[in-house]
């Protein structure tokens, strides 16, 4: 039976303008779509010149008979449409049954293809559109076609090519986007007699991914996010709430029914999503989009995608539920994200705090404190912090590696000096403070930067934040009870605060009275307000108050974010290693280690990896 149909007037009116063939990738691209239409789950790209010479596309698809094979070639003939209907419901990659003559006409072709009924395969070769020779040769399964003299006829057009990279990058950058969106399919591309990528069926998509863009892609702060719909389904994966960094976060692809797109809609649904999330942990700069690699499938009744000439945009039929389905599905991951980053970060760090077990070198470094003068014994510490610092399980990550490390010297290698300092397995977390400023902490995979105010500032904001949701106060007695005056720019606060939850600042730690119009007692402070410098600082938190509350209109917010950035440790003070441990411990208890209430990041991580990369070890 014969596969092919020519189309009907009235079907072929009703398709929209004709494909354009403006250079190789746009051949490439019908030729390894009709391949995949074919279910070919092999397909070999052969380019000479990064295609410009010549393009050669080989498949192990359903293949064609001689008179079907015939027949694609002239225009509108297509096996995938019979009639109207067949437009709106068609779901395959390309339609048009003008791709095969469209190429043919401006170069020479041949096309070998065998069907699985017949033993012998059909050869055909064109030139500029022009059947010129029929006949049978042995070959598999499947279809072969090589384009050469492309453009030959139209001078104008050749000279309109790029440079051979230009033009191997537009079509390499393709066979990427397919080996994303079919895991399956067997893909190679070559050129000049070189082998460029060679992708083998893979398991599932996750496999794919890590061959397509580096097993590293796991290791980033990537979401992975999954929905479905009768009408629709997404996946895929979008960057986390910590900032992707390097080339990972340039990732942003959109597949929709298998083919690359670009999609304001679905941008849209994007940068809408994450948006809350942005703006409370300030991660992305404005207008910079998380990167996002994410698959569609939507019902094809619902999709156009001839409303652009190379198929790089479409028309949903109801864009609304296309956007809110997206949005919904990423909002949700981003939730569960959130969440996840709370257990891993308790998981990971939990353990690492041990109470009443400084080291020896922590007690000398503590000693020293206060020291304005590099002195001999100044010196020394900072020789064993540096020594800390350099530790060689900074650089490992098999604790193993360690133990084995006299094999090392046995074949030549440098050994690791004797009188350095070795942590046990269980003591690697060596907190160092780098301009009493920063914590430098050793993590499974790398090294932690936390700025030690905004860790501060994250763990009493999440304690005085929990208070006002009922956990019970620590709060300290003032031996003299305190009179504050209330300047009057913060009078209308005050009284706001003190009429509708005159009970919040108790729950947060405060005992207050009112004293006189201008004036407040303070009776109690919470226990992280050490710092209480005659109650002045009560005053800061006040006015500070004042602007977070215009933000948020949310008391407790404001309350805790005040109380928290002036209770906390500022940067350049110095402290010791044992407030460290407990800093860091403190912080991988809360809630959202990562970011400071006011959504600064609290912490940088720099993995093995990045380090590698710096050091050009890869
Ligand atoms: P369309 O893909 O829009 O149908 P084409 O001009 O690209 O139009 O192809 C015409 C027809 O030729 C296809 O419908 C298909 O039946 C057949 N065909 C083209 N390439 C292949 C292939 N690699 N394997 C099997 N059949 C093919
Ligand atoms: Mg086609």
């Amino acid at each position: 039976m014969n596969r092919i149909k020519v189309l009907s007037e009235e079907v072929t009116n009703k398709i929209a303008a004709g494909e354009i063939i403006d250079r190789p990738v746009s051949i490439v691209k019908e030729l390894v779509e009709n391949s995949l239409d074919a279910e070919a789950d092999r397909i070999t790209v052969i380019l000479e010149n990064g295609g410009k010479k010549r393009i050669q596309v080989i498949d192990n698809g359903r293949g064609m008979s001689e008179e079907d094979a015939l027949l694609a070639f002239e225009r509108h003939a297509t096996s995938k449409i019979r009639n109207v209907e067949d437009i709106i419901r068609i779901s395959s990659l390309g339609f048009r049954g003008e791709a095969l003559p469209s190429i043919a006409s401006v170069s020479r072709m041949e096309l070998t293809s065998r069907d699985g009924e017949n033993d012998t395969a059909t050869r055909i070769e064109l030139e500029f559109g022009t059947i010129k020779n029929v006949g049978k040769v042995s070959a598999n399964k499947g279809t072969d076609i090589t384009v050469k003299y492309l453009f030959s006829n139209l001078p104008a057009r050749k000279n309109f090519l790029k440079s051979e990279q230009v033009e191997f990058k537009h079509i390499s950058d393709y066979i990427h986007y397919q080996a994303l969106t079919f895991p399956g399919i067997h893909l190679r591309l070559l050129n000049n007699g070189q082998e460029k990528l060679n992708y083998p069926a893979a398991a599932d998509r996750a496999q794919r991914l890590s061959a397509v863009l580096g097993s590293g892609f796991y290791k980033q702060d990537f979401v992975k996010i999954s929905g479905e719909n009768e009408l629709i389904s997404v996946e895929g994966f979008i960057g986390g709430l910590e900032e992707t960094k390097g080339t990972f976060s340039d990732y942003r692809y959109i597949f929709i029914n298998g083919r690359f797109i670009r999609d304001r809609i679905i941008i849209h649904a994007l940068r809408t999503a994450y948006e809350p999330f942005i703006k409370k942990y300030r991660i992305y700069q404005q207008g910079k989009t998380p990167p996002y690699i994410l698959f569609l499938n939507v019902n094809p009744e619902l999709i156009d995608f001839n409303v652009h000439p190379a198929k790089l945009e479409v028309r949903f039929r109801d864009p609304h539920l296309v956007h809110s389905f997206t949005k919904a599905t990423i909002v949700q991951a981003l939730l569960d994200y959130q969440e996840d980053k709370f257990k891993i970060a308790t998981e990971k760090f939990g353990h690492i705090y041990k109470e009443g077990d400084p080291t020896m070198l922590e007690k000398q470094i503590t000693a020293g404190k206060g020291g304005r003068k590099a002195d001999k014994k100044e010196l020394k510490q900072m020789n064993i912090m540096l020594k800390e610092l350099y530790q060689p399980d900074l650089f490992r990550q098999d604790p193993l590696e360690a133990a084995g490390r006299s094999d090392v010297s046995q074949s030549g290698q440098k050994t690791v000096p004797s009188d350095l300092y070795l942590p046990p397995e269980e003591d690697v977390v060596n907190p160092w403070q780098l301009h009493n400023s920063y914590i430098l902490v050793q993590s499974d995979d790398g090294l932690i930067m936390i700025d030690q105010h905004a860790a501060h500032e994250r763990i009493i904001y999440e304690r005085i934040f929990h208070r006002m949701c009922g956990v019970p106060a620590e709060s300290q007695k003032m031996l003299f009870p305190i009179v504050v005056d209330i300047p009057p720019i913060l009078k209308e606060t005050v009284n706001q605060l003190l009429d509708n939850n005159p009970e919040l600042l108790k729950m947060a730690g405060f005992s207050l009275k009112a004293f006189s119009g201008d004036s407040i007692v303070i009776e109690e402070i919470p226990v992280e307000l050490g710092n209480w410098d005659g109650g002045e600082v009560f005053k800061d938190i006040l006015f500070q108050l004042q602007d977070e509350y215009k933000e948020t209109e949310d008391f407790r917010d404001s309350i805790a974010k005040s109380v928290s950035c002036k209770a906390a440790i500022k940067a350049g003070e110095k402290i010791s290693k044992k407030e460290m441990l407990k800093l860091i411990n403190d912080l991988f208890a809360c809630q959202v280690p990562y970011f400071c209430p006011h959504g600064r990041p609290v912490l940088i991580k720099f993995t093995l990896t990045d380090l590698e990369r710096k050091f050009k070890r890869i």
